[in-house]
């Protein structure tokens, strides 16, 4: 891969993942169900999109890559596609209905760094010296690219679980200090899933032959675990009632608050015709990790949020602050006499966090944050309250909300 100059693995911006959807979509129906699950690392995993760090801070949003599919394929032909966006929805839906399983993760991690009990091995792991041909190498490739493949993502996990029998929070941590895409949702529920913790009772174990057939015999792991009970943990916890979307006034002087969480602010305008007198950015990539987050995480990080501000700039009002302190962001918004800020709702994760703190501080001065949610967001999370086969029943009505013309094509 090469590297951009600022040390970003991959361009952190959205001329790159529109060039790369450009460049999927072709792939995206009939091949990508045949072919995904292939894990070519050598051939630069052809057969997926590779964008998901790009949807994950929403440089590109959900909707815009379902349209774009759907405006070259059946619904019929991308149907794996789409599921597997639609997964990111769900997590995030899922996620938002119970934000204490992000919390009792990071306590859960907490814990395992303060015991000490696995230094040793976990130095191991995280090394890439385990002598697993595999996951040695998914470990080198995952911090040299800050990507892996879906399969080498389950099989790293279900490795790190089950045969090195580490404790699943520190293996979460160590994904969300190294992969680009490295989000609360998908991530803690996938290790979740992995674990059988998520379904409970239900795990995944990494096997030798599927390792070899999906990666076109460049692995065939020895001494695997051929056999491992679940984890077991508490149940999930209740449901909370999803957030509800706020509406900005128009007649009041308005800032844009930007996160990593959605760099597509466009939504925000949409019913807000009142000048906007100027924009700052939050960011919260270092709480991704009690631990250092790698520095290619934070450069695209950084540079995700510095293209959105400059691709907006017309719409958004003077620049403010890109800062992780949300006192520099507030002193920001008194200097220029705001009394309302408009953000787009920042789900369960540090963002959230930090977007938490900086209201409370706004309050004190009198300064309303207003959190939009995304339409997509209002219409999906509320069918993630159950499993993923529940949630996609409701697939054909999102995406005849996004793009009404391609579903005919079914
Ligand atoms: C243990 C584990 C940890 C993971 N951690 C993350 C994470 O931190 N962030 C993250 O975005 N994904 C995570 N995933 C999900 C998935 O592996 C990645 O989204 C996918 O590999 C990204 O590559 P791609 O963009 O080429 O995917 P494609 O196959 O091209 O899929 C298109 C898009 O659909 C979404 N998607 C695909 N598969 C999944 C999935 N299983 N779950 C949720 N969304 C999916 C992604 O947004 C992806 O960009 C994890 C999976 C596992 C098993």
């Amino acid at each position: 891969m090469t590297k951009t100059a600022e040390n970003t693995p991959i361009p952190a911006t959205r001329t790159h993942a529109l060039e790369r959807l450009r460049r999927f979509v072709p792939v995206a129906g009939r091949d990508y169900a045949a072919r995904r699950n292939f894990d070519l690392a050598a051939q630069n995993h052809p057969h997926v999109s590779g964008l998901s760090p790009y949807l994950r801070h929403r440089l590109i949003t959900e909707p815009e890559v379902l349209a774009a599919v759907l405006g070259r394929h059946s619904a019929m032909a991308a149907e794996k596609f789409i599921q597997e966006v639609v997964w990111r929805t769900y997590w995030k839906g899922w996620l938002e209905m119970r934000p204490q399983v992000w919390a009792d993760y990071r306590t859960g991690l907490a814990r395992v760094l303060a015991d000490g009990r696995h230094d040793d091995r976990l130095a191991a792991a995280t090394a890439g010296q385990t002598g697993i041909d595999c996951f040695d190498a998914w470990m080198r490739e995952l911090v040299a690219t800050g990507y892996l493949h879906n399969h080498a993502r389950m099989w790293m996990a279900s490795i790190w679980i089950f045969t090195l029998r580490l404790p699943w929070e520190a293996g979460a941590d160590l994904f969300m200090r190294h992969l680009l895409d490295g989000d609360p949702a998908s991530n803690t529920l996938s290790w979740r899933w992995v674990a059988g913790l998520q379904t409970p009772g239900k795990h995944y174990l990494a096997r030798p032959n599927n390792i070899a057939r999906y990666t076109e015999g460049r692995f065939a792991p020895k001494g695997l675990v051929s056999d491992a009970a679940p984890l077991s943990g508490p149940p999930h916890p209740p449901r909370r009632p999803l957030p509800a979307d706020a509406r900005p006034n128009p007649d009041l002087p308005t800032g844009i608050l930007l996160t990593e969480e959605d760099l597509s602010p466009g939504f925000l305008f949409d019913d807000h015709p009142g000048p906007i007198l100027g924009h700052a950015a939050l960011i919260s990539v270092a709480g991704r990790s009690p631990l250092p987050v790698a520095q290619p995480v934070v450069a695209f990080t950084q540079e995700a949020m510095t293209d959105a501000r400059a691709r907006w700039s017309g719409r958004m009002g003077a620049p403010g602050p890109l800062s992780d302190d949300p006192a520099a962001i507030t002193a920001w918004a008194l200097d220029l006499g705001l009394t309302q800020i408009v953000t787009a709702y920042a789900p369960t994760g540090p963002a959230a966090h930090a977007v938490g703190v900086l209201d409370a501080m706004l309050a004190e001065v009198g300064i309303a944050l207003i959190r939009r949610i995304r339409p997509y967001d209002q219409a999906a999370w509320p069918h993630a309250s159950a499993g993923f086969f529940r949630f996609k029943d409701h697939i054909p009505t999102l995406i005849r909300d996004i793009a009404p013309a391609s579903v005919d094509k079914s």
